[in-house]
C-alpha cells in the first residue's frame, strides 16, 4: 500500500511511515521528492484544511494515476488573539523568519495577557485524497496555555512557550516520546489510522 504525502520534508514521511509501522498498517509512505519535489504552493487559503487541498491536489497532478495523497497543516491558535498566528505560525514574524523569531513575536503580542487568557491549542489537520474525489478530514488539538517566557529546549516552533493542559512542563521539556503521547499530530494521526481500519480502504 502506497501514500504519497503533500510535503517537500523527507522528515515527516519517515515520521508518518514509523507511525503507520507502530500501528502495523503496511503502509509505504512516499515523499514529493521521489516525484521530483513538491510542487510550488503559496498557502493563501486562510484556513488549515483549505491549505491541506491546494498541497494535497498539487501533488495528486503528479502522483500515480490512482494513487492516494495525504497533506497536513498545522499551526498554533491562541485565545487572546481570536484563533492566531493560526494559519501563518510558520511566518508570524514575517516570510523566513525563524522559530525564535516567532516565539519573541508571540510574547510580545500577549505581554498584557493576563494568565486566564493565555489559554491556547496546537491543531493538526490531516487531508487524505483518493483518486476518485474521495476526500477523509481529520482533526487534532491539543490544549494548553502560554508562558511568560520559555522553557525548555526540546522541539521546535513553539514548543518552550506551550505547556499542555494537565501537565506543569513545555512541550519543549518533554521527551519526544512524550510528546508523541499528546500532541495534536499524535491524535490526527490516530483518528485516520481508526478509519483506515474500520474503512477497509485499500491504496
Ligand atoms: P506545519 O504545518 O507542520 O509545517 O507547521 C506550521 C507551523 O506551526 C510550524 O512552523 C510551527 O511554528 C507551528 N507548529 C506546528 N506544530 C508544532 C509543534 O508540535 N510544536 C511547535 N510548533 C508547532
Amino acid at each position: 500500500m502506497h501514500l504519497y504525502l503533500a510535503t517537500g520534508n523527507t522528515h515527516k514521511a519517515e515520521e508518518f511511515g514509523r507511525m503507520f509501522n507502530r500501528v502495523g498498517l503496511p503502509i509505504r509512505v512516499h515523499s514529493a521528492k521521489e516525484l521530483g519535489g513538491m510542487p510550488y504552493v503559496e498557502e493563501i487559503t486562510g484556513t488549515f484544511t483549505g491549505n491541506c487541498r491546494l498541497k494535497g491536489e498539487a501533488l495528486r497532478r503528479i502522483a500515480p494515476a490512482k494513487s492516494w495523497v495525504l497533506a497536513d497543516d498545522s499551526g498554533l491558535c491562541c485565545d487572546a488573539l481570536q484563533g492566531g498566528p493560526g494559519v501563518d505560525s510558520a511566518v508570524y514574524a514575517g516570510k523566513g523568519a525563524s522559530d525564535a523569531q516567532n516565539r519573541q513575536k508571540l510574547l510580545s503580542a500577549l505581554k498584557k495577557a493576563p494568565a486566564h487568557q493565555r489559554g491556547a491549542r496546537f491543531e493538526c489537520h490531516l487531508l487524505l485524497l483518493g483518486p476518485n474525489r474521495e476526500e477523509q478530514k481529520f482533526l487534532g488539538q491539543c490544549w494548553g496555555r502560554i508562558l511568560e517566557q520559555e522553557v525548555g529546549t526540546e522541539g521546535f516552533g513553539y514548543d518552550s512557550l506551550f505547556v499542555p493542559s494537565g501537565f506543569d512542563k513545555t512541550f519543549g521539556e518533554l521527551s519526544p516520546s512524550e510528546k508523541d503521547r499528546i500532541s495534536h499530530r499524535a491524535k490526527a494521526f490516530q483518528q485516520m489510522v481508526d478509519w483506515l481500519k474500520q474503512s477497509g480502504v485499500r491504496f
